[in-house]
């Protein structure tokens, strides 16, 4: 029986290992460096706030929860070889394999200069893992309140607008001039930030960044940044945005720093490796390639992967990229291309919304305002709409906004 090795048991891992189980034929071994099965990452920042408990994130049996006859946590791939089809792993043992998935996902990128402030102290977390989130909570719960949160993109918003909630004091540090640099334009994220800084014990501190750190032995206790700005804190939580971990396959001579490329098999350029989820750059519906981050993303190529690895010949479309950050009752949201020179602002219903409208179609769009208003938005780029039928729409007169159920339904596509 030929042996599938899995690399990684989040969203794109665990679905692999469902639908091979599905299939039937093989022996699946299932690798993953946490201690967990797999778990709905998203929920992280809600289990470090305590507002949830590990079992609520845990994925439910048949649901791509990864807990397969093969499966074993708190294994690593040390190091992989294509071309024999080895790996190291951590416990010292090596395995051989007749197809493997890489599905290892992405880490927390951590700048050199931070590296360098924090060294190993004991009280600087990232966002990624389980382990980390309970390790914030565990400080939380010791009485601690003061949380600096470094990095205002969708990871630390997120992140601060829970332990908002649960009553932490949080400053939240950026080096950018707005909250969400990578997501939105920062007039766009300004209408958005009012809404995050609204009640509770919350701090913005955008366009500054860590100078230096104030220790007690391995503690910090106080972060120093370039504006003169002193934030005392019993936590630092690094959100600086991730990196592919693709390091295990180093060596292999190729540039995978920005993600494995893959085709719309999901095959890389290794004979018998497929890729799939955020650790993978893929093409999107715009003809772009971007890297994953999105869970949907991750299930649907994780899927092909395994239908191609049995022996189907299944095929990814191009893929949808976007971001939502709920606050409050409030939603920011982005979609498709948003960096081109076409845009224009409309309001829809009382929400703001920001359209990229690029050789003739819609490429993608911003929003801030409620979900309802969202409804519709987004097969407007995933279809393409024509930026005349677009524009007519949303322009059209007879009161405030434009109802985006009318968008939804444009039949022009370009
Ligand atoms: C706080 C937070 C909020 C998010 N919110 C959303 C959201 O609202 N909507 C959305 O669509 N997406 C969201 N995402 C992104 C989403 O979680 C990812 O797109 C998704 O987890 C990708 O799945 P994956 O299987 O590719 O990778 P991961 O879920 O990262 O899983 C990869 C696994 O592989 C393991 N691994 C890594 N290297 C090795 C190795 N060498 N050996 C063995 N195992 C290894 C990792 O530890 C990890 O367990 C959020 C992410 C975070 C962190």
């Amino acid at each position: 029986m030929e042996r599938v090795l899995i690399v990684g048991n989040g969203y794109a891992g665990a679905r692999a290992a469902d639908v091979l189980g599905a299939l039937g034929g093989f022996e699946v071994l299932q690798l993953s460096d946490e201690a967990y099965p797999a778990y709905c990452r998203h929920l992280l920042p809600g289990l470090a706030s305590g507002e949830r408990v590990p079992e609520d994130l845990f994925l439910p049996p048949g649901d791509g929860n990864g807990r397969v006859a093969g499966a074993r946590s708190g294994t690593a791939v040390s190091r992989l070889f294509p071309k024999t089809r080895r790996a190291h792993l951590s416990n010292g043992e090596e395995v051989s394999f007749d197809h493997a998935l890489i599905a290892t996902g992405a880490r927390v990128f951590v700048p050199e200069i931070l590296r360098h402030i924090f060294g190993r102290c004991v009280n600087v977390i990232a966002m990624r893992q389980m382990k980390e989130a309970l390790s914030l909570r565990r400080i939380l719960e010791g009485g601690k309140r003061r949380v600096a949160i470094i990095g205002a993109g969708r990871i630390g918003v997120l992140l601060a607008e829970a332990l908002k909630r649960a009553g932490a004091c949080i400053s939240l540090v950026d080096i950018a001039p707005e909250i969400l640099p990578t997501m939105l334009h920062g007039d766009v994220a300004l209408l958005l930030r009012p809404h995050l800084e609204a009640e509770g014990d919350l701090s913005v501190l955008a366009g500054r960044t860590v100078a230096s750190a104030e220790m007690e032995g391995e503690t910090v206790r106080a972060l120093h940044l370039s504006d003169g700005t002193v934030v005392p804190c019993d936590a630092v939580v690094l959100a600086t945005g991730v990196v592919p971990n693709t390091e295990f396959l180093e060596g292999e001579g190729r540039d995978l720093a920005d993600g494995i490329p893959v085709d719309d098999r999901m095959e890389t350029s290794m004979p018998g490796i497929h890729a799939a989820g955020d650790v993978i750059r893929f093409r999107t519906v715009t003809g772009k390639t971007a890297p994953g981050q999105l869970i949907l993303n991750a299930r649907l190529q994780a899927e092909v992967a395994a239908r191609n690895i049995a022996g189907e010949r299944a095929t990814c479309p191009p893929l949808f990229v976007g971001n939502v950050v709920k606050i409050g009752p409030v939603i920011g949201a982005v979609a498709g291309d948003v960096d081109g020179t076409g845009t224009e602002d409309y309001r829809v219903g009382d929400s703001f919304l920001r359209v990229t409208l690029e050789g003739g179609g819609m490429t993608g769009f911003q929003f801030v305002g409620l979900p309802e208003d969202l409804r519709g938005l987004v097969p407007g780029v995933l279809k393409r709409f024509d930026a005349a039928w677009v524009r007519q729409a949303l322009a059209a007169p007879g009161g405030p906004g434009f109802s985006p159920r009318v968008l939804a339904g444009a039949g022009a596509w370009v």
